[in-house]
């Protein structure tokens, strides 16, 4: 496949688990990034808050499903390690088309400024923000392109 675009030079994004055990690459530009306050992620991870960066699903490889684990309640479905119980992934049948990873995951995190503050309503008293950036109350797709 070839693309004319501005810049020739292939993308690539790589991650890979606490442990090692999970590692993909993602062969496009992320579609998204975002933080997100709802008490589903929040539980998920144990933290306070998480940022998320989406990738599309048919551009992403995985370098092994071994020990990847997969837990849905219902309204989204997480993607561990079930070695190191590192957080990954997850996925939403309202984006089905895209895999959202944790940007903790990405082996280059600063890559991926968050864009928006999503469920901002459910964030921790505590935890203040001042980073000016929009804050809606459930999820969205913002282009980060
Ligand atoms: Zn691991
Ligand atoms: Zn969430």
């Amino acid at each position: 496949m070839s693309l004319q675009t501005a810049s020739t030079a292939p993308v690539s994004h790589r991650g890979h688990c606490r442990c090692g055990a999970v590692v993909m690459v993602a062969h496009a530009v992320p579609n998204i990034s975002v933080y997100c306050h709802c008490d589903d992620c929040r539980r998920s991870c144990g933290a306070p808050v998480i940022a998320s960066v989406g990738f599309p699903k048919d551009a992403v490889e995985w370098g092994t499903d071994e020990t990847l684990m997969r837990y849905c309640n219902g309204t989204a479905t997480r993607l561990f390690c079930g070695k190191c119980g590192s957080p990954v992934a997850q996925e939403h049948d309202s984006a089905a088309d895209t895999t959202f990873f944790n940007t903790g995951f990405m082996d280059r995190p600063n890559d991926f400024p968050p864009t928006a503050h999503t469920f901002a309503g459910r964030r921790l008293d505590w935890l203040e923000l001042h980073d000016g950036l929009p804050r809606v109350e459930k999820t969205i797709l913002i282009k980060t392109e």
